[in-house]
């Protein structure tokens, strides 16, 4: 072995490891990748026909309040102004998103004030009892009946294709409710996309003697040097692979949804005139359209042709890429006895979204890697504390 470390997956989780080993700690870093690129579902290209740059895993928003986090994504990328608003179409008109005072009063042909769109949400939430336990009843406590079933029953559904109370009330509690005209859809305090995009970033974290990344290469496939059989026990590894296939799914299949995405070039310089449409109707198969010449305003873009790109969700087959996780009770109950397998697997750290089997962003996955670096792969190597020993705070 040539290396200390073996980073399996190059998304931000991989990536954020691979640095602070290989550019504070001096360690030799191999990183492997299925994929034929780095940077997971973060990494974006551009499109030949039009020059737009395109995420090729869905549109990726880069936004967080941890100072740590943004500091340190700062070191790798500058970041445009970008502010991301979204709009949603409900039975052929258009509404803004999240639910705000603006949605509120077009939906109700109102002009409410705030006090009294509060108050009609309450009367309209006013049949459920107790705690909200799913995404169902949280929903309507914070929006009440109508706004649910106009603007999230079909989406998630679609979304979804589960039961919404079996989903976890936390998918919901992403978007926020606001009883203001502010229609920003995410609230926090640092917001923007990478100047050079996604992957000239993700290739800056890379960009190190010390780190080899080797794409093409599958952890499970035993005809390469760096597979589980052969590696693990003889180096430190950090897997950021879907964690119910890293123990053969002996406990069952994690449930996951994946997406369809179909792109299409049109010979015209504005589509939909935002970057992001949601389609909140159950009878229309896509969630939403992306535009991704609204992304970047201040690129200098051609203005007789656009790329749009139609998301469809369905659930993930072994073969398919795994991106939402779905966090049934029984899929919970599955990742508890995971997480018993993995607490027994010396030496071999679980990370990011699907090695944790969690709803990651992404400020949230280097958050987390930043936090495995220092609580157990920094005492580790420095001190020669063992990676899975007492103490040691949990990253997930
Ligand atoms: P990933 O990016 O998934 O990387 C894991 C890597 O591991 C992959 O490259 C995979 O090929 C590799 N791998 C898996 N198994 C193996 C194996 N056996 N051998 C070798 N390599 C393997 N976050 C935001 O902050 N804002 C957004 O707007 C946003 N939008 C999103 C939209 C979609 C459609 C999706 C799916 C995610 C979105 N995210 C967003 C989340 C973001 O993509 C994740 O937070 C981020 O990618 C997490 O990084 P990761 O390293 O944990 O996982
Ligand atoms: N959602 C919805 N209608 C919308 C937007 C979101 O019902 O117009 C619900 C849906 O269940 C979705 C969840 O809110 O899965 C979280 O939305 P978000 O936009 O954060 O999802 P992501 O961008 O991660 O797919």
């Amino acid at each position: 072995m040539t290396a200390d470390l073996l980073i399996v997956g190059s998304g931000f989780f991989g990536l954020t490891i691979a640095d602070r080993c290989a550019r504070e700690l001096d360690l030799k870093v191999q990183v492997i990748d299925r994929r034929d690129h780095i940077g997971g579902n973060a990494y974006s290209e551009i499109d030949p026909e039009t020059g737009i740059e395109v995420h090729r895993y869905g549109a990726h928003l880069f936004h967080t309040s941890n100072k740590r986090v943004w500091d340190y994504v700062n070191q790798f990328t500058d970041f445009t102004p970008y502010v991301h608003h979204v709009y949603t179409t409900y039975k052929d008109e258009v509404f803004p998103m999240p639910i705000n005072l603006g949605t509120i009063n077009q939906f109700q042909r109102a002009a409410y004030t705030p006090e009294e769109a509060r108050a009609w949400v309450v009367e309209q939430a006013a049949m459920l009892e107790g705690e909200p336990t799913n995404l169902e009843e949280k929903a309507i406590s914070l929006i009440g009946q109508p706004l649910y079933e106009a603007f999230i029953k079909g989406y998630t559904a679609k979304q979804w294709q589960t039961d919404p109370r079996e989903l976890a009330a936390e998918i919901i509690s992403r978007l926020p409710v606001r009883y203001t005209y502010d229609n920003r859809y995410f609230s926090d305090t640092y917001e923007g996309l990478p100047v050079d995009g996604y992957t000239a970033w993700l290739e800056k974290m890379a960009d190190h003697p010390n780190i080899t990344v080797t794409l093409d290469t599958d952890f499970f496939d035993e005809s390469q040097p760096w597979n589980k059989a052969d590696v693990v026990g003889q180096i430190p590894v950090v897997f950021t692979g879907p964690i119910d296939r890293y123990f053969d799914f002996k406990h069952g299949d994690l449930s996951w949804r994946t997406l369809d995405f179909e792109s299409e070039v049109l010979p015209i310089g504005d589509f939909q005139g935002t970057p992001v449409m949601n389609y909140a109707d159950e009878s229309i198969d896509y969630t939403r359209i992306h535009e991704f010449r609204h992304f970047h305003p201040e690129r200098d873009y051609p203005d007789d042709k656009t790329i749009i790109m139609r998301e469809f969700s369905r659930f993930a087959e072994h073969t398919d890429e795994p991106y939402y996780p779905v966090n049934t009770p029984q899929d919970r109950e599955r990742l508890l006895s995971y997480r018993e397998l993995a607490k027994d697997e010396a030496n071999v750290l679980f990370g990011g979204r699907l090695g944790t089997y969690q709803y990651l962003d992404m400020h949230m996955a280097i958050g987390a890697a930043l936090s495995m670096y220092d609580n157990k792969l920094a005492p580790h190597f420095t001190n020669g504390l063992p990676l899975d020993g007492p103490g040691l705070v949990d990253d997930g």
